[in-house]
């Protein structure tokens, strides 16, 4: 698998076969729950103690652009609507995207920080 079908279905940056997560994104009680190994190559995801806790300065980035992407897209399909449109329209976006928002804040820290290399024949 390639890598971006890989990291947008959240797997393993290692074998990119086994999932990082437990269960769906919406399935909000268990949304956040991650494997500790990958179910297929065994590889830790959470490599030392508060390695996730990066993760928050990708979400911050993630959330940045879905906010000007709302921004943009209210003020393009509304026409420049008053203040709290936009106020209303950002925090919408923001809480229904927060489960992708997390999982692909976390699967981004472990593919572009987590020193982990691609092996195709796991
Ligand atoms: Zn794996």
């Amino acid at each position: 698998m390639n890598f971006l079908p890989a990291l947008l279905q959240n797997r393993c940056p290692q074998c990119r076969k086994g999932e990082i997560f437990k269960s769906t994104a919406y399935n909000l009680p268990h949304y956040t729950e991650m494997y500790e190994h990958c179910p297929h190559c065994g590889l830790k995801f959470e490599k030392e103690i508060g390695f996730f806790q990066g993760a928050m300065f990708v979400s911050y980035a993630l959330n940045a652009a879905i906010v000007v992407g709302t921004f943009l897209a209210v003020y393009l399909f509304l026409g420049n609507p008053e203040a709290w449109i936009y106020v209303s329209a950002m925090l919408v976006t923001t809480f229904v995207l927060l489960p992708l928002n997390f999982r692909y804040s976390r699967a981004l820290m472990l593919y572009l920080f987590g020193g982990i290399n691609y092996q195709k024949n796991i």
